[in-house]
């Protein structure tokens, strides 16, 4: 199908792009990798009236890493997310999620910004946005917020940006603690989205006890949620197979899951606890 018409606007500046935003409040959508928007565009899921694309600003396009914090801009493409080493080394997580996203076309064209406005329920990245305690640092004509990812994700589709806001970078704080993580996915066989798809960062202290536990989970729900009960069990343990089964066990209670053609929501809660268990192992193991 073809989208309906719209005006298209190519912002000079980030402050450029916050200003055309508001001069068509309720009428543009900010436009970055377009691959979700124009498909949606396409199937007129989405009709703006006004398309402003903010994808050849080069100020959003950045990974820098400074003051116990690694800096993403939101332009940065799942491509770039995949292979900067500094992700790569303190940020596994984050690089196994990108690296699972899609093929290598939607890798080079999507960007990590357009994915967490987006907020698709089965899009990888929120797992380890929330399991990293990341912070959305976004910019409107009210100035810069700072969004901890706690608060970010709403609801299916849905953040906490407003209307008139832009994603600037995410943040992500860098333990200097002996810390592993790793994203696994259970991916639907065509677009490769995740059905679920679990984030772990484990810490261990100088006796190998589990300091502390964050455990992101994406594609179950109708957004992603940490696993909380299962954080809390694990924390203060020293790691065993056992303990680990018991505490992933608990990754899924009181969650409502998505039903629909790919899996029902049973499967789903199954899969999380035991996505759970993989992603906490694959963490352990990169800690040690
Ligand atoms: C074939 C295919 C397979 C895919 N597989 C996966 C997958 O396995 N896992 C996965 O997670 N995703 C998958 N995706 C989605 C892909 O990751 C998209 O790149 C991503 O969801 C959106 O990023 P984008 O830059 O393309 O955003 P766009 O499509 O440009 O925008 C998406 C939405 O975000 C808003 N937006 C964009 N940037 C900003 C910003 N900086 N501030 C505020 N709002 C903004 C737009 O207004 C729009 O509403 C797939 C897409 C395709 C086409």
């Amino acid at each position: 199908m073809i989208a309906q018409n719209f005006e298209y606007l190519v912002p000079t500046s980030l402050g450029d792009a916050v200003n055309l935003l508001q001069k068509h409040a309720g009428r543009a959508k900010i436009v970055a990798g377009g691959h979700s928007l124009i498909p949606m565009m396409k199937l007129r899921l989405a009709a703006p009236e006004v398309l402003i694309d903010i994808g050849r600003l080069s100020e959003l396009a950045y990974v820098k890493e400074d003051a116990g914090k690694i800096r993403i801009g939101a332009l940065t493409t799942h491509h770039t997310v995949e292979t900067t080493p500094a992700i790569q080394r303190r940020l596994r997580a984050l690089a196994d999620a990108a690296g699972e996203i899609g093929d290598i076309q939607v890798r080079n064209k999507g960007t990590i910004g357009g994915s967490i406005a987006h907020a698709d329920p089965a899009a990888d990245y929120p797992a380890g946005i929330l399991a990293f305690d990341s912070t959305i640092v976004t910019l409107g004509p009210q100035g810069e917020r700072h969004l901890p990812a706690s608060t970010f994700f709403v609801d299916m589709m849905t953040t906490a940006l407003d209307q008139n806001e832009i994603v600037r970078e995410i943040q992500i704080p860098v333990s200097t603690a002996t810390t592993g993580s790793a994203y696994v996915k259970m991916a639907q066989k065509a677009s490769g989205f995740a059905i679920c798809g679990v984030a772990a960062v484990v810490e261990l202290d100088a006796s190998g006890v589990m300091s502390n536990v964050a455990i992101g989970i994406t594609g179950v729900g109708s957004y992603a949620f940490r696993a909380d009960k299962t954080e809390a069990a694990l924390k203060g343990q020293k790691p065993t197979a056992e303990i680990i089964k018991s505490a992933c066990d608990k990754a899924s209670d009181g969650v409502i899951a998505l039903d629909d053609i790919h899996a029902s929501a049973d499967y789903r809660l199954d899969l999380a606890r035991v996505y759970a268990r993989r992603a906490v192992q694959a963490a352990l193991e990169r800690a040690m």
